[in-house]
């Protein structure tokens, strides 16, 4: 394939990058920060420094415009409602004595004063602070952090491009501050929100931007007309300001559907839109109004969310094909690289012929950077890197890790019946309750107890090799003796053996399963300093082994109750992990669920009665749109039906999710064909139960009466209340009594007494009836 160069030469260019330096230097100075122990000032050099050396790192591989505004000590939707002077009332006071610590009371909230709530980015496993709007809502331009680090960049002899939040998205991701109104839309704050942004622009214009970066991510999500009007309107605005840079509306994650001639239409200079996923829909909607004539067309044809090299070829030619409907294309990675580790090169515990087929943010940078001399000088510039690229995806495509004909029998020969119980749970549960023999309002937990910091010690001495496997092993055993010990005494009826074998809910199976690769240095951000190491998905899924059997029958064998295995669901193990981009998530969802199947089934054969699958990540991977959603929902149920199918009758089947609002995915809930779910309930007051009954659910269920993200003991007259709000939805034979989940993340004086109380409630209830 040979591409003409591009009339004008394209440039490469990202809107974002990994924060937190190689070896998360960001992350220890804001916590020493919150320690005491790094001052303000060395923060802000640190800061400084590691914004300093990604630009540098960047401009050296190739990148012709850097991203300057995206970095952050937090969140930048928090960095955007200082922005924009949108403090919330109970944070103006340490706002107004100090910004930085405000900026993180903010962020974290104080002994006295509650945080900003915080959730999903989008469909990604980022975490933003959502912003708190209300009629009174009175804002006010603060573009000292665009404006200061715009001049870093520019000092360096960079060109740079400020990267901001867009208005329109910003009031689509705000809700109501407290007291206001539930149905107070922020949106209607639009017309006192641009000036705002209208003297941001001129600061940054002042301070020397040709270009400043809108994201406007909620245009990939359904709109409805008005805000789509909306949008037209923000733009027609911004658009007519003289004093300004000029502007690139960018969005990504999704297509962008009727937003998309909205855009076209808006006096701005150029768009960016996202070429992986949704590069058909956007091609398409692109040529239906004409093109972009005159404007900037950036290219997100690098997958900006997966770690895989990218198909250089396949890029060039969406590429060619976006060179006719522009006036100029760059090209970029669909998203900030802020949702991919660092680099590929540093995980030194994978195969060097495996590494190759990765791409961390450096190696995207260098795509980006590839495809941009490509398409400026034609593919014979980059002849090299095409035929090294090439060789790459053969030796994944070509692997025996990527494709294992046994798995691929397998997932060929799965049938309708697989998915399906051998009885209907109307009919099944007569021959649970007769199997089980459990009381009224049965009380059990999520899976989860303390992880002490023995146990955290004896898993960081097996690793430095200071206890050998066996010593290990000991230990666990000790810590399950001691989980079962305390159950029994507490008088729980269905009991779990703690988990304290696992270091993280999927990185444990995905350490066992073959097909799954973990990575040493692989970390993305998932809110704050907080960062995690999702494992790759790399290949056909198998189970080699039993991953949890001679745990769960070892805490069975110390008691006469029943003990609930534990395992995370496929959905989940997707949800968390990077997907393989070679073939469709539900083929993957389905060789997980295979091997799922197969613990399940062991379980159930070693003896195990009661087997819970939790999908907390069932409704967070909701697709962006609407349309898309059944498709998913198809195939996610079918997974977990798939991975619980196998069992008798009298084999209860849990499951849990970790949310109180779930009314758009109630249907999917059902269609699990679970016996009884768990949901976390405490902090709304058994709201969950009332939504499940308001919806029909006809299935057991455990909502939460004991908040575990706070180390309060609820009494047992305050759980008892709960159990009867909860009974007031649902029948005293489909409630059972739990806490939310997460008891690890406790200490045992507060888990203990919380249980006990727990169980004391259930009992006076059942005394009642
Ligand atoms: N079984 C897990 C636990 O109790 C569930 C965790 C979760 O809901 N995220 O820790
Ligand atoms: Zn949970």
């Amino acid at each position: 394939m040979t591409t003409k160069p591009a009339a004008a030469a394209a440039r490469a260019t990202v809107y974002g990058y990994p924060r937190q330096g190689r070896n998360r230097e960001l992350k220890k100075a804001i916590e020493g920060y919150w320690k005491g122990r790094v001052t303000a000032d060395a923060l802000e050099a640190t800061a400084a420094g590691l914004r300093g050396a990604n630009w540098q790192q960047l401009a050296e591989a190739g990148v012709h415009e850097v991203p300057t505004g995206d970095f952050s000590y937090y969140d930048h939707v928090l960095d955007t409602t200082v922005m924009v002077g949108a403090i919330p009332e109970r944070h103006r006071a340490a706002v107004g004595t100090d910004a930085l610590d405000g900026y993180f009371a903010m962020a974290r909230g104080t002994q006295d004063v509650a945080p900003l709530e915080m959730t999903k980015w989008f469909d990604t496993n980022y975490h933003y602070l959502v912003p708190e709007l209300g009629p009174d809502t009175v804002f006010a331009a603060d573009s000292s952090k665009q404006v200061t680090e715009l001049k870093e960049a520019l000092t360096l002899g960079l060109s740079a491009r400020p990267v901001l939040v867009g208005p329109v998205t910003y009031l689509l991701l705000a809700k109501p501050a407290p007291g206001v109104a539930a149905d107070f839309d922020p949106l209607t704050l639009l017309d006192r929100l641009l000036p705002v942004y209208a003297e941001v622009l001129a600061d940054l214009r002042a301070a020397g931007a040709e270009w400043a970066q809108l994201d406007e991510p909620a245009l990939v999500q359904d709109r409805t007309r008005a805000e789509l009007d909306a949008t037209e309107r923000a733009y027609r605005y911004l658009g007519a300001l003289t004093d300004r840079p000029k502007l690139l509306v960018a969005s990504y994650f999704d297509r962008l559907g009727d937003a998309l001639p909205v855009l076209a239409k808006a006096p701005v200079e150029g768009l960016a839109v996202d070429f992986t996923e949704a590069a058909a829909a956007n091609l398409d909607a692109l040529a239906a109004v004409g093109g972009l004539p005159g404007k900037r067309l950036v290219a997100g044809v690098v997958n900006g969310r997966n770690i895989w090299v990218n198909d250089l070829e396949k890029s060039l030619a969406v590429l060619g094909t976006l060179l006719g409907l522009a006036d100029r294309v760059d090209v970029a990675a669909s998203c900030s690289l802020l949702h991919v580790p660092l680099d590929a090169t540093a995980e030194r515990d994978i195969a060097p012929q495996i590494v190759r087929w990765l791409a961390f943010a450096r190696q995207k940078t260098d795509e980006i950077v590839t495809l941009a001399n490509g398409l400026a000088r034609g593919t014979g510039a980059i002849a090299a890197e095409l035929s090294a690229n090439r060789a790459h995806l053969a030796s994944r495509a070509g692997s025996p890790i990527t494709v294992d004909p046994a798995v691929r029998a397998r997932t060929a020969a799965v049938t309708e019946a697989d998915a399906r119980r051998s009885q209907p749970y109307a009919e099944r549960t007569a021959a649970q309750r007769a199997h089980l023999g459990l009381p009224l309002l049965p009380t059990t937990t999520i899976g989860s107890f303390p992880q002490t910091t023995e146990v955290r010690t004896a898993r960081s001495d097996l690793r430095a090799g200071r206890i050998d496997t066996a010593g290990y092993e000991e230990r666990i055993r000790g810590e399950i003796r001691e989980v079962i010990s305390f159950q029994e005494k507490a008088g729980l009826d269905v009991l779990v053996h703690g988990e304290a074998e696992r270091n993280d809910m999927v990185q444990y199976f995905a350490e066992q399963l073959t097909g799954y690769l973990a990575t040493q240095h692989g970390w993305v951000q998932s809110y704050g300093t907080r960062y995690v190491r999702p494992p790759i998905l790399a290949g056909d899924i198998s189970r080699p082994a039993p991953m949890t059997v001679r745990w769960t029958t070892y805490a069975q064998s110390l008691t006469d109750r029943p003990v609930k295995g534990m395992l995370t669901g496929p959905v989940t193990m997707l949800a968390w992990s990077f997907v393989r981009d070679d073939q469709p998530l539900a083929d993957t969802a389905r060789q997980v669920a295979l091997a799922l199947r197969d613990e399940v089934n062991d379980l159930e054969a070693a003896g195990t009665s009661v087997i819970q699958v939790d999908e907390p990540a069932l409704r967070e991977t909701l697709p962006l749109r609407t349309a898309d959603r059944p498709v998913y929902l198809g195939w996610a149920t079918e997974a977990f039906r798939l991975t619980t199918g196998g069992v008798r009758p009298a084999t209860q089947i849990h499951t849990h999710m970790c949310y109180a609002e779930f009314g758009d995915i109630v249907e999917a809930i059902d269609d699990l064909d679970a016996d009884v779910i768990s949901l976390e309930a405490a902090r709304s007051h058994m709201q969950v139960a009332r939504e499940l009954a308001a919806h029909g659910y006809p299935r057991e269920a455990g909502p939460g009466v004991y908040d575990i993200h706070s180390p309060r003991v609820p009494s047992a007259e305050e759980a008892t209340a709960l159990l009867r709000t909860g009974l007031q939805a649902l029948p005293a034979e489909r409630l059972w009594v739990n806490p939310d989940c997460g008891l690890k993340t406790r200490g045992w004086p507060e888990t203990r007494a919380s249980l006990e109380n727990l169980v004391a409630a259930a009992r006076t209830i059942r005394g009642e009836l």
